[in-house]
Protein backbone atom coordinates (compact mmCIF):
# COMPACT_ATOMS: atom_id res chain seq x y z
CA UNK A 1 0.00 0.00 0.00
CA UNK A 2 2.93 2.65 1.18
CA UNK A 3 5.16 1.40 -1.91
CA UNK A 4 2.06 1.52 -4.15
CA UNK A 5 1.61 5.67 -2.14
CA UNK A 6 5.18 6.43 -2.94
CA UNK A 7 5.52 5.22 -7.05
CA UNK A 8 2.49 6.94 -7.73
CA UNK A 9 3.94 10.02 -5.80
CA UNK A 10 7.16 9.51 -7.80
CA UNK A 11 5.54 9.16 -11.13
CA UNK A 12 3.57 12.51 -10.61
CA UNK A 13 7.02 13.85 -9.72
CA UNK A 14 8.33 12.74 -12.75
CA UNK A 15 5.47 13.46 -15.20
CA UNK A 16 5.55 17.22 -13.61
CA UNK A 17 9.35 17.39 -13.84
CA UNK A 18 9.35 16.40 -17.46
CA UNK A 19 6.43 18.76 -17.97
CA UNK A 20 8.13 21.78 -16.48
CA UNK A 21 11.01 21.20 -18.45
CA UNK A 22 9.11 22.73 -21.39
CA UNK A 23 11.59 23.81 -24.10
CA UNK A 24 14.16 22.43 -22.91
CA UNK A 25 13.49 18.76 -22.85
CA UNK A 26 16.88 17.13 -24.33
CA UNK A 27 17.29 13.79 -26.45
CA UNK A 28 20.46 11.69 -27.37
CA UNK A 29 21.21 11.43 -30.88
CA UNK A 30 23.88 9.53 -32.46
CA UNK A 31 25.22 9.34 -35.98
CA UNK A 32 26.10 5.16 -36.21
CA UNK A 33 29.00 4.05 -37.95
CA UNK A 34 27.43 3.35 -41.32
CA UNK A 35 25.51 6.88 -41.06
CA UNK A 36 29.26 7.85 -40.20
CA UNK A 37 31.26 5.99 -42.99
CA UNK A 38 27.55 6.85 -45.84
CA UNK A 39 28.60 10.58 -44.87
CA UNK A 40 25.29 11.23 -43.61
CA UNK A 41 26.21 13.29 -40.26
CA UNK A 42 26.05 16.46 -41.94
CA UNK A 43 22.06 15.55 -43.00
CA UNK A 44 20.97 14.22 -39.66
CA UNK A 45 22.29 17.78 -37.85
CA UNK A 46 20.90 19.51 -41.04
CA UNK A 47 17.72 18.12 -40.45
CA UNK A 48 17.43 18.69 -36.77
CA UNK A 49 18.90 22.30 -37.29
CA UNK A 50 16.17 23.23 -39.72
CA UNK A 51 13.27 21.78 -37.22
CA UNK A 52 14.12 24.22 -34.71
CA UNK A 53 16.16 21.88 -31.83
CA UNK A 54 19.76 23.44 -30.64
CA UNK A 55 22.42 21.69 -30.32
CA UNK A 56 23.98 21.77 -26.82
CA UNK A 57 26.65 18.65 -27.07
CA UNK A 58 28.25 16.98 -30.02
CA UNK A 59 31.18 14.86 -30.28
CA UNK A 60 32.82 12.29 -32.34
CA UNK A 61 34.42 9.28 -31.25
CA UNK A 62 35.30 5.79 -31.32
CA UNK A 63 33.09 3.99 -28.74
CA UNK A 64 33.98 0.77 -26.92
CA UNK A 65 32.50 -2.11 -26.84
CA UNK A 66 31.82 -1.90 -23.00
CA UNK A 67 30.04 1.49 -23.50
CA UNK A 68 27.90 0.33 -26.11
CA UNK A 69 27.02 -2.75 -23.71
CA UNK A 70 26.33 -0.23 -21.63
CA UNK A 71 24.10 2.35 -23.61
CA UNK A 72 21.47 -0.95 -24.93
CA UNK A 73 21.77 -2.71 -21.98
CA UNK A 74 17.80 -3.03 -21.96
CA UNK A 75 18.37 -5.00 -25.14
CA UNK A 76 20.80 -7.86 -23.73
CA UNK A 77 18.61 -10.38 -23.63
CA UNK A 78 18.17 -10.21 -27.62
CA UNK A 79 19.91 -12.12 -29.58
CA UNK A 80 21.00 -9.69 -32.05
CA UNK A 81 22.57 -7.42 -28.79
CA UNK A 82 26.22 -8.84 -28.90
CA UNK A 83 25.92 -8.06 -32.59
CA UNK A 84 24.20 -4.60 -32.53
CA UNK A 85 27.00 -3.52 -29.87
CA UNK A 86 30.14 -4.75 -31.89
CA UNK A 87 28.98 -2.73 -35.26
CA UNK A 88 27.82 0.54 -33.33
CA UNK A 89 31.81 0.11 -31.56
CA UNK A 90 33.17 -0.62 -34.96
CA UNK A 91 33.87 2.75 -36.09
CA UNK A 92 33.71 6.50 -35.21
CA UNK A 93 30.05 7.56 -34.35
CA UNK A 94 28.45 10.96 -33.71
CA UNK A 95 26.91 11.46 -30.25
CA UNK A 96 24.86 14.73 -29.84
CA UNK A 97 22.43 16.16 -27.37
CA UNK A 98 19.54 18.03 -29.32
CA UNK A 99 17.24 20.66 -27.31
CA UNK A 100 14.03 21.39 -27.54
CA UNK A 101 10.23 20.97 -26.82
CA UNK A 102 8.62 17.97 -27.68
CA UNK A 103 13.02 16.81 -28.25
CA UNK A 104 12.70 13.28 -27.54
CA UNK A 105 9.02 12.38 -29.59
CA UNK A 106 9.84 14.58 -32.41
CA UNK A 107 12.80 13.12 -32.59
CA UNK A 108 11.75 9.55 -32.87
CA UNK A 109 8.91 10.78 -35.37
CA UNK A 110 11.87 12.38 -37.43
CA UNK A 111 14.53 8.82 -37.20
CA UNK A 112 11.27 6.73 -38.38
CA UNK A 113 10.84 2.99 -37.62
CA UNK A 114 13.69 0.89 -36.21
CA UNK A 115 12.86 -1.05 -39.58
CA UNK A 116 13.66 1.10 -42.26
CA UNK A 117 11.46 -0.86 -44.22
CA UNK A 118 8.57 0.44 -42.26
CA UNK A 119 9.76 4.09 -41.78
CA UNK A 120 7.93 6.54 -43.95
CA UNK A 121 9.95 8.40 -46.34
CA UNK A 122 10.68 11.85 -45.30
CA UNK A 123 11.93 10.75 -42.06
CA UNK A 124 15.70 9.88 -41.90
CA UNK A 125 15.38 5.87 -42.04
CA UNK A 126 12.67 6.07 -44.49
CA UNK A 127 14.76 8.24 -47.12
CA UNK A 128 18.45 6.82 -46.23
CA UNK A 129 18.71 3.63 -45.52
CA UNK A 130 17.41 -0.26 -46.06
CA UNK A 131 18.06 -3.33 -43.27
CA UNK A 132 17.32 -2.86 -39.87
CA UNK A 133 21.33 -4.01 -38.91
CA UNK A 134 22.29 -1.31 -40.38
CA UNK A 135 19.82 1.94 -39.64
CA UNK A 136 22.57 4.94 -38.90
CA UNK A 137 20.93 6.51 -36.29
CA UNK A 138 20.16 6.16 -32.75
CA UNK A 139 17.83 8.18 -30.64
CA UNK A 140 16.18 7.87 -27.26
CA UNK A 141 13.01 6.80 -26.57
CA UNK A 142 11.69 8.58 -23.29
CA UNK A 143 13.06 11.25 -21.64
CA UNK A 144 13.80 8.75 -18.97
CA UNK A 145 16.24 7.37 -21.03
CA UNK A 146 17.52 10.18 -22.72
CA UNK A 147 18.72 11.60 -19.38
CA UNK A 148 20.18 8.51 -18.95
CA UNK A 149 22.28 8.29 -21.91
CA UNK A 150 22.81 11.96 -22.14
CA UNK A 151 24.77 11.51 -18.98
CA UNK A 152 26.15 8.34 -20.22
CA UNK A 153 27.91 9.94 -23.42
CA UNK A 154 28.42 13.40 -21.74
CA UNK A 155 30.13 15.05 -19.18
CA UNK A 156 28.18 18.08 -17.46
CA UNK A 157 30.79 20.61 -18.57
CA UNK A 158 30.90 18.90 -21.73
CA UNK A 159 27.02 20.27 -22.51
CA UNK A 160 26.12 23.74 -23.47
CA UNK A 161 23.93 26.14 -21.90
CA UNK A 162 23.50 28.62 -24.92
CA UNK A 163 20.35 31.17 -26.12
CA UNK A 164 19.53 30.57 -29.46
CA UNK A 165 18.71 34.38 -30.84
CA UNK A 166 16.09 32.33 -32.65
CA UNK A 167 14.20 31.09 -29.86
CA UNK A 168 11.38 33.72 -30.09
CA UNK A 169 10.90 32.73 -34.03
CA UNK A 170 10.42 29.68 -33.03
CA UNK A 171 8.22 29.23 -29.76
CA UNK A 172 5.14 31.44 -30.03
N1 LIG B 1 18.25 -3.96 -34.04
C1 LIG B 1 18.61 -5.04 -34.87
N2 LIG B 1 17.69 -6.02 -35.09
C2 LIG B 1 16.45 -5.99 -34.55
C3 LIG B 1 16.09 -4.92 -33.73
C4 LIG B 1 17.03 -3.91 -33.49
O1 LIG B 1 19.73 -5.08 -35.37
O2 LIG B 1 15.65 -6.91 -34.81
C5 LIG B 1 19.24 -2.90 -33.79
C6 LIG B 1 18.97 -1.65 -34.62
O3 LIG B 1 20.24 -1.09 -34.98
C7 LIG B 1 18.26 -0.76 -33.62
C8 LIG B 1 18.99 -1.12 -32.34
O4 LIG B 1 19.18 -2.53 -32.43
O5 LIG B 1 18.37 0.61 -33.97
C9 LIG B 1 18.29 -0.80 -31.06
O6 LIG B 1 17.02 -1.41 -31.06
P1 LIG B 1 15.73 -0.62 -30.57
O7 LIG B 1 14.61 -1.59 -30.49
O8 LIG B 1 16.07 0.15 -29.34
O9 LIG B 1 15.45 0.37 -31.80
P2 LIG B 1 15.63 1.95 -31.95
O10 LIG B 1 15.32 2.57 -30.61
O11 LIG B 1 17.06 2.21 -32.38
O12 LIG B 1 14.65 2.36 -33.01
MG1 LIG C 1 16.01 2.11 -28.72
Amino acid sequence: MVCTLLSVIAEFLRVMADKSRGNAERTFIMVKPDGVQRGIIGEVIKRFELKGFKLVGMKFLQASEDLLKEHYKDLASRPFYPGLCKYVSSGPVCAMAWEGKNAVKTGRFMLGETNPADSRPGTIRGDLCIDIGRNIIHGSDSVESADKEIGLWFKPEELVSWKSMAESWIYE
